[in-house]
């Protein structure tokens, strides 16, 4: 798979997205080693701190279904912006729980574009194990 399939995994996910409040729809795919892509979507809530960003539900079903760091190849995200669509920092921190360091970050625009960043160049100086 490469990274414009990837990238393609996340934008067609988005039109899943549960967005009722923001109309916002995210989408987010990340691919695994063995071949497996788990996409994600931006799941809202009245409430709105019980919503759920599409990076974080594609990874936290991963887990669910067995995946751990070691396992992570990348991650796409897609939104539909004029500019790249970078992950919040909540879920920064939990790409860094669940992703190695070095794992790529493709962040995209809506006329096609891809960024690729690193999950370290995403967030420098994380708060990691380590740190514990
Ligand atoms: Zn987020």
């Amino acid at each position: 798979m490469d990274v414009e399939q990837l990238v393609a995994k996340a934008k067609e996910a988005k039109q899943n997205a549960y967005c009722p409040y923001s109309h916002f729809p995210v989408g987010a795919a990340v691919l695994y080693k063995s071949g497996e892509v788990i996409t994600g979507v931006n799941v809202e809530n009245v409430s709105f701190g019980a919503t759920n960003c599409a990076e974080r539900t594609a990874l936290f079903a991963g887990i669910a279904k067995g995946y751990h760091k070691e396992d992570v190849m990348a991650i796409a995200i897609s939104g539909d912006t004029e500019d790249f669509l970078p992950p919040c920092s909540i879920c920064r921190q939990v790409m860094v729980e669940l992703c190695d360091y070095e794992t790529p970050v493709y962040l995209s625009k809506n006329n096609g574009e891809i960024m690729e960043l690193t999950l370290k160049a995403l967030v420098p100086y994380a708060f990691t194990d380590m740190d514990i």
